[in-house]
């Protein structure tokens, strides 16, 4: 129930009143990336890359410049396998700001033979199945600029 002239309602559960309003925000970072840069250059060459470090064999993604284990920046770049398995995943139907001219679509979390999980969007048209395979492949999302995303094997 809205209060007369006020942006006030009662809340459903305890009839206290609620303050409603609605804005648009716009969020702009920059991320130095000097560091991880091959794996920028990778994706350009159709490559998925990830660091592993030098001394503990730790493979991080999404790709960071400094093992939090061994707290060394000697990393050792390699190519990730492309099959995976998804775990877990979501529809996405309310979008963020950037993704509001798209469909409804999912993101899913999936492993690799190393290991590691990957959380990616996964492209397609059904709804997908957990323990289903997937390919991780690199594509260029609906601003040109190159991605990675899980697209279903079967
Ligand atoms: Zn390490």
């Amino acid at each position: 129930m809205r209060l007369e002239n006020l942006p006030i309602v009662k809340d459903e559960k305890d009839c206290l009143p609620l303050f409603i309003d609605q804005r648009e925000l716009i969020l702009k970072y920059q991320i130095p990336v000097s560091d991880i840069y091959p794996f920028f250059e990778g994706l350009k060459e159709g490559k998925i890359l990830a660091p592993k470090c030098s001394t503990c064999s730790r493979i991080y993604f999404p790709p960071q410049s400094v093992c939090p284990f061994c707290k060394k920046s000697e990393m050792q770049w390699i190519e990730l396998s492309r099959e995976a398995q998804l775990l877990a995943f979501t529809q996405i139907i309310v979008k963020p700001q950037s993704f509001q001219d798209e469909g409804d679509y999912y993101v899913g979390v999936a492993r690799l033979k190393e290991g590691i999980n990957v959380l990616a969007r996964v492209v397609t048209d059904k709804r997908p199945r957990v323990g289903s395979k997937l390919r991780l492949e690199v594509t260029k999302n609906n601003k040109g600029n190159l991605v990675y995303c899980f697209v279903p094997i079967d």
